[in-house]
C-alpha cells in the first residue's frame, strides 16, 4: 500500500504547486502514523471516498471530491481543498505498480485536539469475476424510514462516513445466508441501496434508481452511468422502488466505483434475468471514462 498524509488546508487556499506539494507527506505503508486518540479510529468520526483507477486514470474525480465536500458539510468538518486532493491523488497513483485497476482512498477524520487528520492510500485492486458471474443478494431491513434524511439529519444519511460497521455486519449476514451482497430496505418497505453500492434496475426499457432524497448515498458510478445513458438516448429516471419492482425487472445491477456494475443473479434466492450484453456494455462505458 501507498500512503500520504495531508496537512488539512482550508478549501479556498490558493498556493503554488511547490507549496501545495509540501503539504502532502509520504507515510510509507501507513503503519504507525495514526494516534490512538484520533477520533477516526476511536469513534468512526470522519468521512471517506474510494475512487476507481483504470490504468493510471482516476475516474470521476470531480464527482468524488464534490461528494467529499458534501459529506464534510453534513459532518461539520472543514470543506476539503480540491487542488490539494487532486495533487495527492496524482502522487499516490504515480507510486502504483503497473496493474489494470487500482483503488485510491481519501480519508478525513475529526482528528484529535481539534485538528482534523487526512490521508490518502492507493492499492492495486483484484479481478472482478462478479461483473460476468453476477451476485446473489438478500433483502435486509435497515430499520430507518425513507424520509430519514429530512426527519433525522443527525443520522448523517447521504454522507459517506467512516461508520461502516453496520454495513459490514449486513454483508456478513448476507454471507451467512449463502448470498454475496445486500439490498437494504427502508422501514416503510422501499429498496434503498447496497452497503457499498447503488442499485439500478431496468423496467420497461427504462433504467431506474432510487432518489438520493430517500436517505441513500448518491453514487458517482450511477451518475457516470446516467451520463452514458443520456449520450446513448436511453431512458433513465429516479423513482422509489419496491422489492416487487426489482423482482419483476428485466435486469438489476449493484454499482460501485471499483467493482463497477455487478449484475444481480438472484434476490432472496429468487432468480433474476441477467443481461450479459448490456452488462458488458455498461462496464465498458464505465471503464473508458475520461473524466
Ligand atoms: N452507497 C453506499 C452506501 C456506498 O458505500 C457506496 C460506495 O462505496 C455507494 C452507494 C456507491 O457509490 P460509488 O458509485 O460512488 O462508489
Amino acid at each position: 500500500p501507498i500512503v500520504f498524509l495531508l496537512d488539512v488546508l482550508p478549501a479556498d487556499t490558493i498556493i503554488d504547486d511547490a507549496d501545495l506539494a509540501a503539504t502532502i507527506t509520504p507515510a510509507g505503508d501507513g503503519s504507525g502514523v495514526l494516534s490512538v486518540f484520533d477520533l477516526g479510529p476511536a469513534r468512526g468520526d470522519g468521512i471517506f471516498e474510494t475512487i476507481g483507477v483504470v490504468g493510471r486514470h482516476p475516474q470521476s474525480v470531480e464527482a468524488h471530491l464534490d461528494r467529499l465536500t458534501e459529506s464534510a458539510a453534513i459532518l461539520d468538518l472543514p470543506a476539503p481543498n480540491h487542488a490539494q486532493w487532486r495533487l495527492a491523488i496524482a502522487r499516490a497513483i504515480a507510486e502504483l505498480p503497473d496493474v489494470d485497476q487500482s483503488a485510491v482512498r481519501l480519508v478525513v477524520t475529526r482528528g484529535s485536539g481539534g485538528r482534523p487528520t487526512a490521508w490518502i492510500s492507493a492499492t492495486p485492486a483484484d479481478g472482478f469475476p462478479e461483473r460476468e458471474n453476477g451476485i446473489e443478494v438478500v433483502l435486509l431491513d435497515r430499520g430507518l424510514p425513507s424520509d430519514v434524511q429530512e426527519r433525522s439529519p443527525w443520522l448523517l444519511a447521504g454522507a459517506k462516513t467512516l461508520s461502516y460497521a453496520v454495513n459490514m455486519a449486513a454483508l456478513r449476514e448476507a454471507h451467512r445466508r449463502g448470498a454475496d451482497d445486500v439490498l437494504f430496505l427502508s422501514s416503510d418497505g422501499f429498496v434503498l441501496e447496497g452497503p457499498t453500492s447503488t442499485v439500478v434496475v431496468r423496467i420497461g426499457g427504462t433504467f431506474v434508481t432510487p432518489p438520493p432524497s430517500s436517505g441513500i448515498l448518491p453514487g458517482t458510478t450511477q451518475l457516470a452511468l446516467w451520463a452514458h445513458l443520456e449520450e446513448q438516448g436511453l431512458a433513465h429516471e429516479y423513482r422509489m422502488l419496491t422489492p416487487e419492482d426489482v423482482l419483476d425487472a428485466e435486469a438489476a445491477w449493484l454499482l460501485s466505483s471499483v467493482r463497477l456494475a455487478a449484475p444481480v443473479r438472484a434476490v432472496d434466492g429468487r432468480p433474476l434475468a441477467m443481461d450479459a450484453g448490456l452488462t458488458a456494455q455498461i462496464n465498458d462505458a464505465l471503464l473508458s471514462r475520461t473524466d
